[in-house]
């Protein structure tokens, strides 16, 4: 069992993205298997050096260790383009011109998925030779995977089975963006493969995502990993916890001198593995146990925070 945490360096963490933290370690770890980190970087403009210095302090202060040296995505990509060299060999790559407002345009139906726009019509599937230089002339292609039809299954460890038509759904997908960059969903696969993990454990805002990522794993004839969805954190008004939550970021509770065990103990009781109580890592690997992880949202309360930390 390798499992890992792949966090991007955009901010300080909250106790969400260190929940999932701690759960990833502790699947691995209650397995007797590694765990590692990997820095995703590649949005250079929101990612800071700093962060990525607080993020190891934040997980050392919890005693989250990792094996091995972390992988680094800005840094690999020479690696990402080797990849992408071979499904294009394949000719599973297109170069594509479109500009947003073009695919907006394009689409038929406003559906897709929120976090991709709307589902990419193909316009530019089938350019020919000329087409192609005569557009490059004027603007930079992102390429697209060609997105094989039909369903996608799998069965995610918490969620249960889960189906998505790619191809219906989101369409061929961006694998290098048209500003260079190689797209999460390439750099995801690769470095997971290249890492061998064999479970990635994440936020469920990410379940929608792995289709795409078993069609790159098949078509790149890389093994998949098994996948563990949970649920993220909400804050009280019901939407996801944010780096700008700032009452529930791990930073803040350290500055107010808060002990480990307490932060700990908070973790545990949104995940089904303890009742809030001050708890150490080593009762918690002896505890956790997949099944009792909880399928719906946990709704982070800052009362509840409060006398979790004995801050009232
Ligand atoms: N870097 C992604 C994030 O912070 C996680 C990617 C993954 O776990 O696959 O949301």
């Amino acid at each position: 069992m390798r499992g890992r945490f792949a966090p991007s360096p955009t901010g300080r963490m909250h106790l969400g993205n260190v929940r999932s933290a701690l759960l990833g370690w502790l699947q691995a770890r209650a397995a007797g298997g590694a765990f590692l980190v990997r820095i995703e970087d590649l949005d250079r403009a929101r990612c800071k050096p700093q962060f990525v210095e607080d993020l190891y302090e934040d997980l050392r202060w919890l005693g989250l260790d990792w094996d091995e040296t972390p992988l680094v995505q800005s840094a690999r990509d020479d690696v990402y383009r080797e990849a992408q060299a071979r499904l294009e060999r394949e000719g599973l790559i297109y170069p594509c011109f479109c500009t947003r407002a073009e695919i907006a345009r394009a689409a038929s139906a406003p559906h897709g998925l929120s976090e991709e726009g709307p589902r990419y019509p193909g316009t530019c599937a089938n350019l020919t030779a000329a087409q192609v230089s005569e557009r490059s002339r004027t603007r930079a292609p992102a390429y697209r995977f060609r997105a094989r039809p039909g369903e996608v299954r799998f069965v995610d460890d918490l969620m249960g089975p889960f189906v998505q038509d790619v191809q219906a759904l989101v369409g061929d997908f961006v694998v290098r963006r048209n500003d260079g960059v190689a797209s999460y969903q390439l750099a995801v696969v690769v470095d997971d493969a290249d890492s061998r993990i064999t479970h990635v454990l994440r936020g469920d805002d990410l379940l929608s995502s792995t289709p795409r990522q078993l069609q790159l794993y098949e078509a790149l004839r890389l093994p998949a990993p098994a996948f563990l969805h949970v649920p993220l954190v909400l804050g009280e008004d019901g939407k996801r916890l944010a780096k700008r939550d700032g009452a529930f970021a791990l930073a803040e509770l350290r500055a107010r001198g808060r002990p480990r065990e307490h932060v700990l103990g908070l973790l545990a009781a949104w995940s089904g593995l303890g009742d809030g109580s001050p708890v150490d890592l080593p009762a918690l690997v002896a505890r956790f146990d997949r099944d009792v992880l909880p399928h719906a949202p946990v709704v982070a309360r800052e009362a509840q925070l409060l006398d979790a930390l004995g801050l009232r």
